[in-house]
């Protein structure tokens, strides 16, 4: 019997992304599936600068960079690392800290950090394609914030950051989670964040408070459901998916990261809900996070910082 497709393990990895070349190659592919193009006239003949990783046009002598366009565009860490970073936050459902990959790969913590928050940035580009549908259930959570390494020296060490989560349903199950920062719980804001990740028309539950009616003046048909109610036992049940995604974001956040700084929460929580969302296709993990790589401009160092 033939075993079922299961995720590349280290030595055929190893083999097949071993080398430059490799990783380049594998690149190319993926950047132009139908063969070369000349970003500028169009032809489809190219010299390769290969040291460079560049593809230079033998008409117009546009120089096309195989990197461009992608988050590894002007990394000055070869591909080969790349690559094995890519697998190993995709394979590994917990995610690494900074210091595990800086070990892991033999490079500088600094240089860990900033290759995966490119690559969480990959991960929320990606996930901000899809827009939910069906019963969605949408509550606000808070998370905690650190405000810097030791605390704010004011004193502040932590603050509460409310987050808006929305889980997909059907035949309730879950489908699909998003998590966003929400600026302040109002109905302006929460109105932002739903007509950017939730398709026209569907039907969206949430407890009774009071905010939420918006998604009625939104075109969306609105349940909401009393949680805490004057009398009797409180209905948990009512956004049930919600507070599991909560709770499991908070432990991995937790866990791994042992907390995270408020200005860089939204890419963890982007972390979380890529990986959430792809459980199912936990097999394709290394294919699909370098697909998304490939798609999304990266980020830098210093717009980290910010
Ligand atoms: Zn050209």
């Amino acid at each position: 019997m033939r075993k079922p497709y299961t995720e590349m393990d280290l030595i055929t990895f190893q083999r097949k992304f071993g080398t430059e070349k490799a990783c380049q190659k594998r690149l190319f592919s993926m950047k132009w599936p139908e063969g070369y193009r000349c970003p500028r006239c169009g032809c489809t003949t190219n010299y390769n600068v290969e040291s460079r990783g560049l593809y230079q046009c033998t008409v117009c002598k546009h120089q096309a960079s195989l990197t461009a366009g992608t988050v590894m565009h002007k990394t000055r860490t070869p591909l080969v690392k790349w690559f094995w970073a890519i697998y190993l936050l995709s394979t590994d459902k917990r995610g690494h800290s900074a210091l595990a990959l800086s070990r892991k790969l033999d490079i500088g913590i600094k240089c860990a950090w900033t290759m995966q928050h490119k690559i969480r940035a990959a991960m929320g580009a990606r996930d901000a394609e899809y827009q939910l549908a069906g019963l969605i259930q949408v509550d606000d959570a808070f998370f905690n914030g650190g405000a810097g390494k030791g605390g704010d020296k004011r004193g502040r060490g932590t603050s509460k950051i409310p987050v808006l989560v929305m889980a997909a349903t059907r035949n309730d199950a879950i489908t699909f989670a998003k998590m966003e920062i929400l600026e302040r719980v109002d109905a302006g804001h929460i109105q932002n964040v739903i007509d950017r990740h939730v398709r026209p028309k569907q039907s969206i539950k949430s407890d009774g408070l009071p905010v939420f009616n918006v998604v009625r003046d939104m075109g969306h048909t609105h349940y909401p459901e009393v949680v805490y109610p004057k009398r009797g036992t409180p209905n948990y049940d009512a956004l049930k998916w919600v507070n599991i995604l909560v709770s499991n974001a908070k432990a991995f956040i937790l866990g791994t990261y042992h907390g995270v700084m408020k200005k860089h929460l939204q890419r963890y929580l982007d972390e979380f809900c890529y990986r959430f969302n792809r459980r199912a296709w936990a097999d394709q993990g290394f294919d699909r996070l370098l697909l998304a790589c490939a798609n999304a401009e990266t980020v830098t160092y210093a717009e980290l910082r910010q």
